[in-house]
């Protein structure tokens, strides 16, 4: 091993091959315990990355690639037999391309640096998500990330044009294309999105940008039932005519919580308790004058409606971002510790009966626990959060099977836009067929023969 470390050092330089106190005193990651790693190698370049990767392929060491280390599902956990790969120093914006909008960034690039390098710009980078200032572009093409605009805009994969990733033995995959139509052969940028590290390691992309808006609109809404968010979701899509780029719903249980700690309560946009269901819902255009009538004219006719009962509308960027301030607020959470995160998928028409099912299975079992709901529910995501008074992996388990269950039941996704990591893996089979998991073990063994990276995430070895 001193061998390897030795040859890792000729490859990076000594300053970036961190061992013992060095990797422990490294930051955790979100929701991870202290840094554990035979060595954190840091390349310069592609050329690096490639030189690790063959280096490790050739002596069959485990590579597990880091990103912000943001991701929710332990893809990035690494043990201290493993080498992390972290992308730190690829952090360059290579290229701006204004007038075929698109921008060439290398992959641990953290998302607001791209954002507001789009805005300067006069272009959109429209991916949005809590961990902006943190999440790189990198590991959010390797999780296929959705966030805040998913309905409007689509997840990562849709804003990717080119990528290049280096694969297990070394080979510089390079497709960095800047064209949205590309239909010469298999689409091999696809197979890296949501790979979580384990088909290759992503250095750099091509980004999709779109026009930046010049109207945005924003309101809360409180909704009377679930029917009611359900056609208010159809009535704002048509009526507004496309622009419609956020529709967020908080059950009650949400918004209460998070008021509490976000506004104290008593200063909550709308009054806790008052409604069954909050929306949030963002609108975003190209007339300044015309969008802000027009999304008030929208909230006024499903008020007639009967689907929105009071509203709250923002007439100042500090107003939205006070209403977002709820809906953003899942340190409230912690408020519950312990806790079981979830991230599912199902048919808006579905997600009623899902939720009451897991609260009557719940109920069951733990009079006591906690449901709390919420998501971006314009794309059938809902985030389940279930407290028990029980953190214990006896408790997770029996949790589990409530949760996944009914997804499976009802042909829905264990994870929407996290990803599988380390902690949904051995659910996987709910989602995916034995067609399908063969399919993927396929893939992983042509791609990554010897199985050193990322080992033992999304499949088991
Ligand atoms: C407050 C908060 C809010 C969040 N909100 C959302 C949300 O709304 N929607 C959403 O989808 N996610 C959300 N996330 C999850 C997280 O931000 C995303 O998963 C993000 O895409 C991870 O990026 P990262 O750079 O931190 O990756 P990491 O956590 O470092 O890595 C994630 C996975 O990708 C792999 N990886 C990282 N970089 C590369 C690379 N260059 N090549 C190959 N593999 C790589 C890792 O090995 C690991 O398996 C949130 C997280 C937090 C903490």
């Amino acid at each position: 091993m001193a061998d390897l470390i030795g040859q890792l050092v000729d490859l990076v330089g000594r300053n970036h091959v961190l061992e013992g106190d060095d990797v422990a005193a490294r930051p955790a990651g979100w929701r991870l315990g202290p840094s554990a790693a035979r060595a954190i190698v840091r390349p310069a370049d592609t050329t690096q990355v490639a030189a690790v990767l063959r280096l490790c392929h050739a002596t069959g060491q485990p590579v597990v690639t880091h990103g912000g280390r943001t991701g929710v599902v332990g893809g990035a956990v690494t043990t201290a037999d493993d080498i992390a790969l972290s992308l730190e120093r690829l952090t360059e914006i290579e290229e701006v391309d204004v007038a075929n909008r698109t921008m060439c960034v290398q992959a641990g690039v953290p998302l607001q640096v791209v954002q507001e390098r789009a805005d300067a710009e006069g272009l959109l980078f429209p991916q949005d998500l809590g961990a902006r200032g943190t999440a790189t572009i990198g590991g959010m093409v390797a999780t296929n990330a959705g966030g805040n605009r998913v309905i409007r805009y689509g997840m990562m994969r849709d804003m990717v044009l080119g990528l290049e990733a280096v694969l297990a033995d070394g080979t510089v995959v390079s497709s960095l294309h800047k064209v949205i139509k590309n239909n010469a052969g298999y689409d091999l940028r696809q197979l890296f999105v949501g790979s979580e590290g384990t088909l290759g390691v992503v250095t750099r992309i091509v980004l999709r940008l779109r026009p930046k808006p010049r109207s945005q609109s924003t309101a809360l809404l409180a909704v009377p039932g679930f029917s009611a968010v359900v056609d208010l979701l159809s009535e704002l899509e048509a009526a507004l005519g496309g622009q419609l780029s956020v529709f967020e719903v908080m059950w009650d249980d949400y918004y209460a919580l998070s008021a509490l700690t976000a506004w104290r309560r008593r200063d909550a946009p709308l009054e806790p308790g008052s409604s069954p269901f909050y929306v949030l819902v963002e609108s975003l255009g190209g007339d300044a004058e015309e969008d802000g009538e027009r999304f008030t004219k929208a909230l006024g006719a499903a008020h007639d409606k009967g689907l929105v009962g009071e509203a709250v509308i923002a007439h100042s960027e500090q107003e939205r971002l006070n209403l977002w301030a709820v809906r953003d607020n899942v340190e409230c959470l912690h408020d519950l510790d312990p806790v079981f995160l979830f991230d599912v998928s199902l048919s808006i028409g579905d997600m009623q009966d899902y939720v009451a099912e897991m609260a009557e299975g719940l109920g069951a079992r733990w009079p006591e626990h906690r449901l709390i709901v919420f998501g971006h529910l314009g794309d059938g995501n809902l985030h389940v959060v279930v407290a028990v008074g029980d953190g214990s992996d006896t408790a997770r388990a029996a949790v589990e099977t409530i949760v996944y269950g009914g997804i499976e039941q009802r042909g829905g996704s264990i994870s929407a836009e996290h990803g599988i990591g380390l902690e949904k893996r051995d659910h996987l089979h709910h989602s995916r067929s034995p067609a399908e998991l063969a399919l993927m073990r396929s893939l992983k063994r042509t791609l990554d023969p010897d199985g050193i990276l990322n080992p033992g995430k999304v499949l088991d070895d």
